[in-house]
């Protein structure tokens, strides 16, 4: 409360607070950069493939990685295992249907598992799916069932310089463009990903949100919002667009859902959970559709793949993602990292997004081809030199076709990525020095080759080689 009132009245306080003190405390494990160095090399240059105990500050990701809090903990303990029908499950229901009032809700055990529902549900050879951007899991998936996926995000979100408060937004031409030149039911559904993960954790405005749907409706295709990080982005309009600074972040969740026919949700990002997501839907045939799929590969349709004690801690952290002091500490801090960052001259996607800051490696490292993955090079350089694991997110994770052929990716980038309520401001002091050492040194890195890959997915476990 106190945070909150000092920095809602507007006064002079700079200091982000962690609106939170530590209940229980995890020890970090330190290293030498000898250590780091046969560490990486044993994991083939890839900063999956390490043990997670020989990395300091862990930003690989914020999926599942947060801190659950006090309450998250009471409900793991009240957590109900009855097979169907637990006062768990109804518990969860309400808490996601507060929020996204949708007919139907089917839980998952993450959000690539209501991916994989959908587009075996709607999938298919021929068909096409449109999104901002689809996230890597999201892409394979769709992929996967034989269906083209098409990334349609406005101009601004793929140059990392541009400045723009939604940078995540559809680029409602070219959509309405694929939708024209589309066969009938060739397009099963458009998605909307809030925040644009792989676009650099850019917010949608509800304008550029309320738009799409207009044009969807106009088409007569549903609208489905890939929502991980729904109650940032509703924090970023609330924060950047006109007519919403008094709105409760919630109201404002629920006009987003508004404007949706359906959903996925990976609970691993905003709802504060360790596991968890779920699909959720108005149409009821597509609704039973997908129940039978849930049934076959995850769990009855009241757990899904989930343990009654993760619905609880999931009823729970929806509670308190949505909280504005928790909101407000979320993004400043996160802001916090990328601008001490932009203002020493290293390259980052600006504006700030919402859950990770994410280094220009093609900027700082214009030395290193693409096909030389300089995202990878500056990620195993930020460990080597001080612990920190980070993730690329450029030809490494995008680079491979379909078809076989290897493209350079749009944008060269390592997200470090921020676990929610988990590392204090001093962690994150020692993380922008580590990203200063390795700056000052960057003409020096070199690029990798890559020595074995999976046909798919293949970031999680190539190996690689320094050049
Ligand atoms: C994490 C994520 C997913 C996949 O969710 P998992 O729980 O990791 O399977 C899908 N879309 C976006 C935007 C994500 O951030």
């Amino acid at each position: 409360m106190f945070a909150a009132d000092v920095l809602n009245s507007g006064m002079t306080f700079h200091t982000i607070i962690e609106p939170f003190r530590i209940h229980s405390v995890e020890p970090l494990r330190m290293t030498t950069e000898d250590q780091r160095r046969a560490a990486i090399r044993n994991a083939g240059h890839n900063l999956f493939n390490l043990h997670a105990e020989d990395v300091l500050i862990d930003l690989l990701t914020d999926s599942g990685t947060g801190a659950m809090s006090r309450d998250q903990w009471a409900g793991i303990q009240r957590g109900d295992e009855s097979y169907a029908g637990s006062p768990s499950w109804f518990n969860f229901l309400d808490s996601v249907r507060d929020l996204f009032p949708f007919e139907h809700v089917i839980p998952t055990h993450q959000g690539r598992a209501a991916e994989k529902i959908l587009f075996t549900a709607v999938g298919g050879t021929g068909k096409t799916v449109p999104n901002n951007t689809h996230f890597d899991t999201t892409r394979a998936n769709v992929e996967y069932s034989g269906a083209r996926a098409v990334d349609l995000v406005i101009a601004e979100g793929r140059d990392p310089r541009a400045d723009h408060p939604f940078k995540g937004n559809m680029d409602l031409a070219a959509l309405e463009a694929v939708l024209a030149a589309a066969a009938p039911g060739e397009v099963p559904l458009v998605m909307m990903t809030i925040t644009n993960n792989s676009g650099g954790g850019q917010p949608v405005s509800m304008e550029n949100l309320r738009a799409t749907k207009e044009i969807c409706a106009r088409y007569g295709v549903p609208l489905f919002l890939d929502a991980c990080r729904f109650a940032e982005n509703a924090w970023f309009i609330r924060s950047r667009e006109p007519g919403y600074a008094d709105r409760d972040v919630r109201d404002i969740v629920r006009e987003m859902a508004s404007l949706a026919d359906g959903m996925t949700m990976s609970a691993k990002k905003d709802p504060l959970g360790n596991i968890g997501g779920w699909l959720a839907m108005n149409d009821d045939a597509l609704a039973a559709k997908c129940r039978t799929l849930l049934i076959l590969t995850e769990g009855f349709p009241t757990y899904g793949g989930l343990a009654g004690r993760d619905l609880e801690a999931l009823a729970q952290g929806l509670r308190e993602a949505t909280d504005h002091d928790y909101l407000r500490y979320r993004i400043r801090s996160t802001a916090y990292l990328g601008e001490a960052l932009d203002k020493a001259g290293v390259p980052v996607v600006l504006p700030i997004g919402g859950h990770a800051v994410y280094l220009d490696a093609k900027s700082l490292l214009p030395h290193i081809d693409p096909l030389s993955y300089p995202g990878q090079a500056l990620a195993v350089a930020l460990y080597e030199t001080g612990g920190v694991r980070g993730c690329e997110i450029g030809s490494v994770m995008f680079g491979r076709q379909p078809d076989g052929d290897e493209k350079p990716a749009a944008m060269e980038l390592v997200r470090l990525a921020i676990p929610r309520r988990t590392y204090t401001q001093s962690h994150i002091d020692y993380v922008i020095e580590v990203c200063l050492r390795v700056a000052e040194g960057a003409s020096g890195l070199r690029g990798l080759r890559i020595v074995d890959e999976p046909p798919a997915l293949r970031h999680f476990t190539a190996r690689f080689e320094p050049l």
